[in-house]
């Protein structure tokens, strides 16, 4: 049936909003208009509905579901804090496939399947079969990645003994039901088919850790999104497949540009759950001797220093560290001392984390040097400091090939004459692999806090 003319209308309209949204996403200063253009756009596409549909089937339901999500996710997301927007990001993502795959298996009902005399329309099922897999995959893939994020279970990955055997069994046997269900639609082979997928999601993120959880989180992003659209198709609703097909498209060019800047194939990201290894040992549990500074000692450092390069991690953002560092950069600026930050693409734990945290205090655009550029630099660099940044320098990426981050770019810190890291503890990173960077010889930690840390190191700078 052709929707009327105004519908039409509010459909092209919500659909400009879902692209002008994404589009503002694209850079930090038009990100937060991005966003409100893109929530109202969706706002309208759910209300639109109820006016388009009266005398809906279930109302009470479907409105006590939305007021019990709304009673969630409101107070989650504005309480949420940054550091934890990855794990969050995950949470919603999961919860988008799996609503996905039991819209899909609620409309396989719908079809009559089964029933004597039904007539099939196998576009749709086709499409309710891709949606169950697609979507339950992304379901539990993602909980297993917010687990991950959370540290509720290790980052590093989990290799089962026979692992890759048992995933490439799940996954013959997931596509294997899923033909079967085509061929012959049952509600029992719908349920092997669910079981299969939920399984499959769990045994693909199973072996990914350290540096190749970004590469998931936004292939699982993208997955969703096409369960999305393939349950637009399903249910007749052109926004939902306009919307699915956004977020997929978008999801699958972060994929690619997440790998590139890991170093990665996506094809190897994918399947790397049928060729992973248990990694590398997370260190040999002795305790070496490091060379530790004071904020005096860091701050008589950088006092004879020309060139200064910062390098921020996850532990910046932990401590919200960013405007400390930006007054320590300031006064070095202002004694004449070149002060530039290296931006590793996956420091911290969300794409552009880094960016986003150093502009909220407006560190200037220019001061900022990404990977390439800035690598040849640092042999020419007096002191690096490395605020709660772990796995983005670390050499094993380099040097180790057991290493889960083996093959990861990294900042090439240790080529500068010292190198200061602020950290609490000798605790690894997200990777859970010990950096040797700690142990050499131009290396110091000042241990406590970033910005407790860092005030001190601005005290003592402004003494001297
Ligand atoms: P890491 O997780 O490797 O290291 C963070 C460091 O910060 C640790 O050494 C920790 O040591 C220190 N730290 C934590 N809190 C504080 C604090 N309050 N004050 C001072 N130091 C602190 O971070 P990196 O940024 O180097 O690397 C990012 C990692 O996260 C990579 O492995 C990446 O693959 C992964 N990741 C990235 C995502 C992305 O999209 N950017 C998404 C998901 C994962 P200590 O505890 O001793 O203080």
């Amino acid at each position: 049936m052709v929707a009327p003319v105004w519908l039409q209308f509010v459909d092209l309209l919500v659909a400009i909003c879902f692209i002008l949204g994404l589009k503002g996403l694209s850079g930090p200063k038009t990100a937060r208009n991005g966003n409100l253009i893109g929530a109202f756009g969706a706002v309208v596409a759910v209300v639109v509905l109820f006016i388009a549909h009266p005398g809906m089937n279930n109302l009470p339901l479907i409105i006590g579901a939305i007021v019990i999500g709304l009673l969630i996710g409101v107070p989650a997301a504005r309480g949420v804090k940054m550091t934890a927007m990855p794990q969050m990001v995950a949470l919603f993502n999961g919860v988008g496939g799996g609503a996905a795959a039991l819209i899909s298996i609620i409309e396989f009902f719908e079809m009559g399947v089964g029933e004597p005399g039904a007539e099939i329309n196998y576009g749709a099922l086709a499409a309710t079969v891709f949606t169950v897999v697609i979507g339950s995959i992304a379901f539990t893939g993602s909980i297993l990645t917010f687990l991950k994020l959370q540290e509720l279970i290790t980052t590093r990955p989990i290799v089962l003994p026979a692992g890759p055997f048992v995933t490439g069994l799940v996954a013959v046997a997931t596509l294997v039901a899923a033909v079967w269900l085509l061929v012959a639609p049952s509600t029992l082979v719908l349920i092997v088919l669910l079981v299969l997928s939920l399984l499959a999601g769990i045994m693909l993120v199973l072996p990914v850790g350290g540096a190749d959880v970004p590469i998931v989180i936004s292939l699982l992003n993208a997955f969703t999104g096409l369960s999305v659209a393939a349950s637009g198709y399903v249910l007749g609703n052109v926004l939902l497949i306009i919307a699915g097909t956004l977020v997929g498209a978008a999801g699958t060019l972060l994929t690619r540009e997440m790998a590139h800047a890991m170093g990665r194939s996506v094809s190897k990201t994918m399947f790397g759950a049928f060729t992973a290894t248990a990694a590398a040992a997370a260190g040999t549990g002795e305790e070496r001797p490091v060379k530790t500074s004071t904020a005096q000692d860091v701050a008589i450092m950088l006092e004879y220093a020309s060139k200064v390069l910062i390098v921020p991690g996850y532990g910046l953002a932990v401590a919200q560290a960013q405007q400390t560092i930006r007054e320590l950069a300031d006064l070095l600026s202002e004694k004449g001392i070149d002060v530039a930050y290296a931006i590793h693409p996956v420091a911290g734990r969300m794409p552009g984390h880094m960016n986003v945290l150093l502009a909220e205090a407006n560190v200037p655009y220019e001061q900022l040097r990404e990977l390439d550029d800035v690598n040849p630099e640092f042999a020419s660099t007096d002191v690096v400091i490395v605020v709660g940044a772990n796995d983005v320098v670390n050499p094993a990426a380099k040097s180790d090939p057991n290493a889960p981050i083996f093959g990861m770019p990294i900042l090439d810190v240790s080529a500068a004459k010292q190198v200061v890291f602020l950290k609490r503890s000798m605790r690894p990173g997200f990777a859970g692999i010990e950096n040797e960077l700690l142990y050499q010889d131009g290396t110091t930690l000042l241990f406590g806090d970033a910005k407790a840390s860092l005030t001190d190191v601005v005290s003592a700078v402004k003494e001297l």
